[in-house]
């Protein structure tokens, strides 16, 4: 299952799931005679962000939702440094999209090679582009 990961780029660190993340997030409620309401809330908004607490209902493994993102951004570049892998030339794919102005910035991440450079697209332009991309590219 990768739905939650690739709508919101994260999964488990510990088990690898993605689909029994708990985020705990700030509600508005709407307090009653009874105790609270948050369906009553006018407000019914909910927020949270990299550093809200965060479990797997899977596992029960507890962290941030920026630990739940950091394993679910390795877990995507490996894939994609595979499905490179399996063309057996990941540099020249970067040579050949350097009119692409996104490509040619990715294609000067010499550094840390190829990781790096899959790294920084998925972060420009998202997990899904860069795997078409990368598929488009085959034929
Ligand atoms: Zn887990």
């Amino acid at each position: 299952m990768t739905i939650v990961r690739d709508a919101h780029g994260m999964l488990c660190p510990k088990c690898g799931q993605d689909d029994c993340i708990d985020v705990a997030a700030l509600v508005h409620v709407r307090l009653t005679g009874s105790g609270s309401d948050a369906d009553l809330s006018f407000d019914g908004s909910h927020e949270w962000d990299d550093d809200s607490r965060c479990c797997c209902g899977a596992c029960g493994h507890g962290g941030t939702v920026s630990d739940f993102r950091k394993a679910a951004e390795q877990q995507m570049v490996r894939e994609l440094v595979d499905l490179f892998g399996e063309k057996g030339r990941p540099d020249d794919f970067l040579d050949g999209h350097v009119h692409d102005a996104k490509f040619a910035e990715a294609s000067q991440i010499n550094n840390g090679g190829v990781e790096d450079q899959i790294a920084y697209l998925i972060a420009v332009e998202g997990f899904e582009a860069v795997r078409q991309m990368i598929e488009e590219d085959e034929q």
